[in-house]
């Protein structure tokens, strides 16, 4: 996406340069759909609890957007949805409201779902990223407890897609419940719970155009949850306190507006292989890492070996274009990737991998813009390293 930011001063001595974010991933712009919804419910009063004409309204716009949000899953049961402040918190909803002694979860899982559950054990998945079925079969058969086991629908870094069906079935044959992380996956692809086939889903607003700070986990069945919250019946009880009206009128809005818009990805998913061919026919050394498994049609992983990922977001950025380096969800995060050492990527080819993930406004100037920034920068380092060799 280029923009013309509005807070950079303007400068009669310098061009002013093009910036080009393809950081989808980490958050989404504000869909205006979403903006013009918020900036509705910000002008009104009223709390959804409150019995008057004014709590009413607040009320319906709650109920309203529960059904714009289980449209996401295809046809979810509204009634299932239960807002959160947004993805970390629905994977602790699921992980802890389960009631189950063990938690199960996959080696490429984001961090609010690997560093939730004190003593949750690990799937392991193969080369490509993708979760090792047969055994999530064994680790269920080795021990009779009741069991929850929580698996993405796609990785935030390199995009792959779990075989979340065959995840289900296991799962439900050893009597466990199944959760999934479908964070990345919602606004991108069509989704429908009943081939997820999991007990629990959990969204979050700002991957798809909505405000951050509000995501959903979505009950498809009858499960009954305990609240991480307790102190009010908010939410059927199953979460305490006054609803997040702006951002739930946000997040529903955005949802519809992705729906409307899914196909959309057509278009980013020949954009984001485009980009991929360009780079293998420039640096026939670079790597896309997960591409042989079924992937989000925005993201890449790409790997510019013998250049830290650090020194290669920080030449992009110096160009205009804007990347992360592994997972960037908490700022400043610097670090092996776990999602690239479950995939047994040597330590360090992982650490000179990329993110590139785009959306729905990208362009094909995006495209060229980031191509001519990596391109140089792989130029230099590969000239700079010849000349070192030759002297
Ligand atoms: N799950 C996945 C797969 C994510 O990528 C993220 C954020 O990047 C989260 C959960 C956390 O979502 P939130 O930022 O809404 O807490």
């Amino acid at each position: 996406m280029a923009s013309d930011n509005p807070n950079r001063p303007l400068s009669r001595d310098r061009p002013v340069q093009r910036e080009t974010y393809l950081d989808w991933n980490a958050t989404a712009p504000l869909r205006p759909e979403a903006a013009t919804a918020m900036s509705a419910v910000l002008a009104r009063c009223g709390n959804p609890s409150s019995v008057h004409r004014w709590g009413r309204v607040a009320r319906q716009a709650v109920e309203r957007a529960r059904e714009s949000v289980a449209a996401l899953l295809g046809n979810v049961n509204p009634d299932g949805v239960v807002f959160v402040s947004g993805g970390t918190e629905a994977n602790h909803l699921a992980l802890f409201g389960s009631g189950r002694e063990r938690v199960l979860v996959s080696d490429v899982e984001h961090d609010s779902v690997r560093h939730a559950f004190p003593g949750s054990e690990t799937i392991p998945v193969d080369r490509h990223g993708v979760v090792a079925v047969d055994a999530l079969d064994r680790l269920l058969a080795a021990d009779e407890r009741p069991a929850l086991v929580s698996v993405m629908y796609a990785n935030n870094e390199t995009g792959v897609i779990q075989p979340v069906a065959d995840i289900a079935a296991v799962t439900h044959e050893h009597g466990a419940l199944f959760h999934c992380d479908a964070v990345q996956a919602a606004g991108k692809l069509l989704l429908d719970a009943e081939e997820i086939g999991a007990d629990l889903v959990g969204l979050s607003a700002h991957k798809l155009g909505g405000p951050p700070g509000i995501g959903a986990l979505v009950v498809t069945g009858g499960l009954d949850l305990a609240p991480l919250f307790r102190g009010g019946r908010q939410e059927r009880g199953r979460r305490a306190g006054t609803e997040n009206l702006p951002g739930i009128a946000g997040f529903a809005a955005a949802a519809t507006a992705a729906l409307e818009e899914i196909g959309v990805y057509d278009r980013v998913r020949a954009l984001r292989d485009q980009l991929e061919e360009r780079i293998a026919k420039t640096a026939p050394d670079a790597l896309v890492l997960g591409a042989a498994a079924p992937r989000l049609p925005n993201t890449a992983a790409i790997a510019m070996p013998g250049v830290a990922a650090e020194t290669q977001v920080i030449a992009l950025d110096l160009e205009g274009v804007m990347v992360s380096s592994g997972a960037a969800c908490s700022s400043g995060k610097v670090g092996p990737s776990h999602v690239l050492a479950a995939m047994r990527v040597e330590p360090e080819l992982a650490g000179s991998t990329i993110r590139v993930s785009l959306g729905w406004n990208s362009l094909e100037e995006d495209i060229a813009h980031f191509l001519q920034a990596w391109t140089a920068l792989y130029r230099r380092r590969r000239g700079v390293t010849e000349g070192a060799r030759a002297a």
